[in-house]
């Protein structure tokens, strides 16, 4: 906590400088930063691009970049090495992990196969890279529906982890899958009594859900079910997010994810006013990463990411088929 004016002066000097020495490495060594929308705002401020786990993997898919720091959790920065085995992915801290990938390994995915032989799996983003190469399909909650729908109408479907976002598949499409039972412990705690509650407290304000965090896969599930009105209600990209609040007439916005959201949204409408629904819902691994680990990660060249090559040929296989139908 900074009391007085002369040593928040003195912090802004430091970041100021922190910020320059992160600049100057990063030209140096030909690097990208790319930022995750739950991580904290001077990282967010820093990025080269600043989006969601599709969002991020498509730009590290694009990038010329010899060097991609990975300013996410641990499953991401794989993503990224998978998706470019020609470029070195540094994540700043290594330990930046997911309550939600962490619900399944590969092992249990390969016992739970072959209880059901010929099933097709369907893994979220949130998985390990050992889990997506044991899966047929990545996807995320925002298209998770299309590749369902994709899949032959006879075949049985393993869904996992986010038992959230498989309820909502499944209500959706009308298609019985077999769910994993794993939930995202930041926003298993965002409830449809405290989302009605703060609805009636604003009630001139639209409802923005995310949905590419299995945090809200939650709320996706009670509105399907009825339990949350519809009406006002936007499930929206991180993207669809920005632009929608940018666009609409209302002033006030619920919004109902992790609060790193928030930085971007206020920052780009300085003129509207946005409510989280649970300002608790902080995901403690996302905000591990800070301007001091970027800069060591960039002086020292660590925490390199790499999957093992057979593993990354067959994870490329999913994610490539979630990315052809993003
Ligand atoms: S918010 Fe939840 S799902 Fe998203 S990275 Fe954190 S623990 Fe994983």
């Amino acid at each position: 906590m900074l009391n007085t004016s002369s040593e928040r002066r003195k912090n802004g000097s430091d970041q100021t400088k922190l910020v320059e020495r992160i600049l100057d490495l990063k030209r140096k060594r030909n690097a990208v930063i790319l930022a995750h929308n739950y991580q904290i705002g001077p990282i967010q401020d820093l990025a080269d691009f600043v989006g969601d786990s599709l969002g991020l993997s498509q730009a590290a898919a694009k990038t010329e970049a010899d060097v991609i720091v990975f300013c996410g959790v641990h499953f991401m920065a794989e993503t990224a090495a998978i998706l470019c085995p020609d470029k070195k992915v540094l994540i700043p801290d290594p330990h930046a992990g997911c309550s939600l990938s962490e619900t399944v390994t590969a092992e249990q995915l390969r016992r739970w196969k072959s209880q059901h032989p010929g099933a097709v799996v369907v893994a979220y983003v949130n998985t390990s890279a050992e889990v997506k190469a044991e899966a047929d399909y990545c996807c995320t909650s925002s298209n998770a529906v299309n590749v369902v729908r994709s899949i032959p109408e006879d075949r049985e479907i393993l869904f996992l982890p986010d038992m959230y976002l498989g309820a909502y598949v499944q209500k959706v499409t009308g298609r019985k899958l077999h769910l994993w039972l794993g939930e995202c412990h930041v926003h298993a705690g965002i409830l449809p009594a405290d989302i009605k509650a703060i609805r009636q407290r604003y009630p001139a304000a639209e409802f923005l859900i995310h949905p590419e965090c299995g945090c809200v896969t939650s709320c996706m599930y009670y509105m399907a079910d009825g339990d949350i009105p519809s009406n006002g209600t936007h499930i929206l990209s991180t993207g669809g997010m920005i632009k929608h609040a940018r666009r609409s007439p209302a002033k006030e916005f619920i919004v109902a994810t992790e609060v790193g959201i928030l930085h971007r949204l206020k920052k780009e409408n300085p003129d509207k006013r946005f409510i989280p629904v649970d300002p608790e819902a902080v995901c403690q691994y996302m905000k591990m990463i800070t301007l001091e680990k970027v800069l060591t990660s960039l002086e020292d060249m660590v925490y390199e990411v790499r999957v093992p090559e057979d593993i990354a040929r067959r994870a490329r296989r999913a994610i490539e088929r979630m990315l052809s139908l993003a």
